[in-house]
């Protein structure tokens, strides 16, 4: 194991729970937590729930806040993170990158753009790829690609019940859950949802209309739903048979975090275009839209861009971030501590009747609640322990690909003192 997962930035490890920061490291921290929190009320439009913590430091699955208290990370960076905090190689990528050159806009080439291209598309499907910063940027991509690919006449599009596909006009339209509509009817039109996993609703819904279907392998904000290999697969015929798209949006499955490079390759079939964001910087923001050869062509110049995308920076740290994957063999970590994880957290069910299941694949965990979870998420906080909660009532444990088996045991033994309300 490197030093990531469980040593502390003197590299003496924390078998001492160490709490305190060293001093060079928070040179710039001049403010204390309430007069940060000051500071946002002011200036800061107050569009997040926020907790009352003040983050300033990160290393692997720990993070440490201005008080200097130490928290197990397992939701690091709201998926962001997937190799933890400041992975070495992402941190020495950048470095050097920041060192040659920040940016250069797509009048020109660069070298790390065309080298993260070519490192994603032999690890999905052979296809080329379009950089953007964000998920919801790579899905407005993919979605402008099946229109400008399909035929003219085709403008629809079929998504599920449950799914998050981002807050811009078209992606926040895709997505089919009523709480992120209120307050910006009338939608795009041409979209229509059918429940996640429904065969007979999907074969309802179809037309020669349709563009493009675009659903989640595995749902992350819906509560990790797991699509099933019979409903991917009826997605895959119906789009052939009526000349339309599947997109697979794998913003927050892709980049290693379910044992296998994207959550699609977990299923036997093979999208058309495939979206990515959250890990695939290593903690910079990038997006990415991947399609096949041939459907990539009909994006030429003038009908789609972004002056940011693909800029030497994030692509620098996306190529660390595969690199770093690879090199740690972190997609067969992520299945076997995934696995440990998961049968952990099912044994805590019987001693705790609030568990009603867990599911998930990897380290993309969702466990079922039988009442909402919120309050188990901030005492877990106070105890050091970061999680997530989502869809009211799922528990997302979400561990970086570097976590060991020693971390999960200590993330788990807070998790069931919360649920035991000791
Ligand atoms: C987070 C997420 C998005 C949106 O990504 P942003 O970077 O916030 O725009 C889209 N799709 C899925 C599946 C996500 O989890």
């Amino acid at each position: 194991m490197t030093g990531v997962a469980g040593e502390g930035p003197d590299g003496a490890g924390y078998a001492g729970h160490d709490t305190t920061i060293e001093s060079k490291n928070c040179e710039s921290i001049i403010m204390t937590t309430q007069e940060t929190i000051g500071v946002f009320d002011k200036y800061v439009i107050a569009n997040y729930g926020r907790l009352p913590r003040v983050m300033v430091k990160g290393e692997g699955c720990w993070l440490w806040d201005v008080d200097g208290k130490k928290i197990l990370d397992m939701f690091p960076g709201w998926a962001v993170s997937g190799i933890g905090h400041c992975h070495p190689k992402v941190v020495e990528a950048v470095r050097q990158q920041v060192g040659e050159l920040i940016h250069i806009d797509n009048t020109f080439y660069c070298e790390p753009q065309g080298r993260l291209a070519q490192l994603l598309s032999e690890r999905a499907f052979g296809g080329k790829v379009f950089f953007c910063n964000s998920g919801a940027e790579a899905n407005e991509g993919a979605l402008k690609l099946a229109r400008l690919h399909t035929a003219k006449e085709k403008y629809k599009f079929i998504t599920a019940e449950g799914s998050f596909h981002g807050r811009t006009f078209a992606t926040v339209t895709a997505t089919a859950q009523p709480k992120y509509h209120e307050g910006f009817l009338p939608l795009l039109p041409g979209f229509s949802y059918i429940p996640f996993n429904d065969v007979a609703a999907l074969e309802r819904a179809f037309s020669d209309e349709v563009a493009a279907v675009m659903v989640e392998p595995i749902q992350g904000e819906g509560g990790i739903n797991v699509a099933t290999a019979e409903f991917l697969g009826a997605i895959r015929q119906l789009c052939d048979q009526h000349g339309a798209l599947m997109i697979l949006d794998e913003v927050q499955t892709g980049v290693g975090r379910t044992g296998k490079w994207f959550g699609f390759q977990h299923f036997d079939v093979q999208p058309d275009i495939i979206t990515m964001a959250k890990a695939l910087g290593g903690g910079v923001a990038i997006g990415a839209m991947m399609a096949t050869e041939e459907v990539a062509a009909s994006l030429v110049p003038g009908k789609h861009a972004s002056t940011f995308g693909g800029n030497n920076l994030a692509c620098a740290a996306g190529v660390a971030t595969i690199e770093a994957i690879e090199e740690g063999n972190l997609l067969q970590q992520a299945i076997e501590v995934g696995q440990y994880t998961q049968d952990k957290l099912r044994a805590l069910k019987d001693k705790h009747p609030i568990i009603d299941h867990v599911r998930g694949i990897g380290l993309m965990i969702g466990i079922q609640l039988t009442r909402p979870g919120a309050e188990i998420v901030s005492q877990c906080l106070e105890r050091g322990l970061r999680i997530n909660c989502t869809h009211d009532t799922v528990i997302r444990f979400m561990p970086p690909m570097i976590a060991t088996t020693d971390l999960i045991d200590q993330a788990i033994e807070i998790f069931d003192s919360v649920l035991s309300g000791s």
